[in-house]
C-alpha cells in the first residue's frame, strides 16, 4: 500500500478522500487537526494554547505536533495498512522533522497528492462545512450533493451536525494565508523529489476519488 500526503488549503476535500480512501482500501488515517482537537477534548495542561492557536488560523508548535504525530506513527497498524497524512507537513521544517520520524519507523512517503483550489471555493466550502460528531460523516451546507436530507441531521445516524469553531471567515481568512506563506513551499520540495501529483479539487467527489485512485496504483 503506498504511504500518502495531502497537501491542500482548507477545505479542500482532504477529508473526504481520506475517509473514501479508509472505507475502500483501509488505509490509516492521521490527521493532526484531529490529533490537536482530541488534545483539545481530553483537556490536557495544553489544551488552552492549542485551542487559542487554531482559533487564529495559526500553526501550533512544530514540537509539539511532531510528538503527536510520532506516537501515532509509531503503532502497528500504521505499518500494516499504510497511512494517509492529512494536514501534515505543513512547513519545510516539519517535512525534515517527518522524514527523520520515517527513517526511525522504518517507512517512507510514496506519494504527495496536491489537491488544488483557490480561495473562492476554500472559503465557500470551509463556511459550509459540517460533521456529524457520532459516525464522522461530512456534509457541505451551502454545497449541492453534499448537504444532508434534513438541514442540520445526519444521514446516517440522526445526530444534531456540528460546524468547526474555526471555520469561520475571519479564521479561514488567516488560515489561507497561513497555507500561503508555510505550506505552499512544499509543492517545491516535494516536485523536486518526484513525489508531487495535483488533483484538481473543483471536480466532483468520485472524479477527484477517481484520479486519486489511478496514482495510488
Ligand atoms: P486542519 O484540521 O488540518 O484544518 O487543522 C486545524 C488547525 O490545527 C490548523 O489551522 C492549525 O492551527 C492546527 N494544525 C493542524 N496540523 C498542524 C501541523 N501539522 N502543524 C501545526 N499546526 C497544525
Amino acid at each position: 500500500m503506498k504511504n500518502i500526503i495531502f497537501i491542500a488549503p482548507p477545505a479542500a476535500g482532504k477529508g473526504t478522500q481520506s475517509d473514501l480512501l479508509v472505507e475502500k482500501y483501509g488505509y490509516i488515517h492521521i490527521s493532526t487537526g484531529d490529533l490537536l482537537r482530541e488534545e483539545i477534548a481530553a483537556g490536557g495542561e495544553l489544551a488552552n494554547e492549542i485551542s487559542s492557536i487554531i482559533e487564529a488560523g495559526k500553526l501550533v508548535s512544530d514540537e509539539l505536533v511532531a510528538t503527536l504525530l510520532t506516537k501515532r506513527l509509531s503503532q502497528d497498524d500504521v505499518k500494516k495498512h499504510g497511512f494517509i497524512l492529512d494536514g501534515y507537513p505543513r512547513n519545510i521544517a516539519q517535512a525534515k522533522t517527518l522524514e527523520e520520524i520515517l527513517e526511525e519507523v522504518q517507512s517512507s512517503v510514496d506519494v504527495v497528492i496536491y489537491l488544488e483550489l483557490d480561495e473562492e471555493n476554500a472559503m465557500k466550502r470551509a463556511l459550509g462545512r459540517a460533521t456529524c460528531p457520532k459516525c464522522k460523516k461530512g456534509y457541505n451546507l451551502y454545497l449541492e450533493g453534499f448537504k444532508p436530507n434534513v438541514d442540520g441531521i445526519c444521514d446516517n445516524c440522526g445526530t444534531a451536525l456540528e460546524t468547526r469553531s474555526d471555520d469561520n471567515e475571519e479564521t479561514f481568512k488567516s488560515r489561507f494565508q497561513t497555507y500561503m506563506d508555510s505550506t505552499s513551499p512544499l509543492l517545491e520540495f516535494y516536485r523536486a523529489a518526484g513525489l508531487l501529483r495535483n488533483i484538481n479539487s473543483l471536480q466532483d467527489k468520485n472524479k477527484i476519488f477517481e484520479e486519486i485512485e489511478s496514482v495510488i496504483q
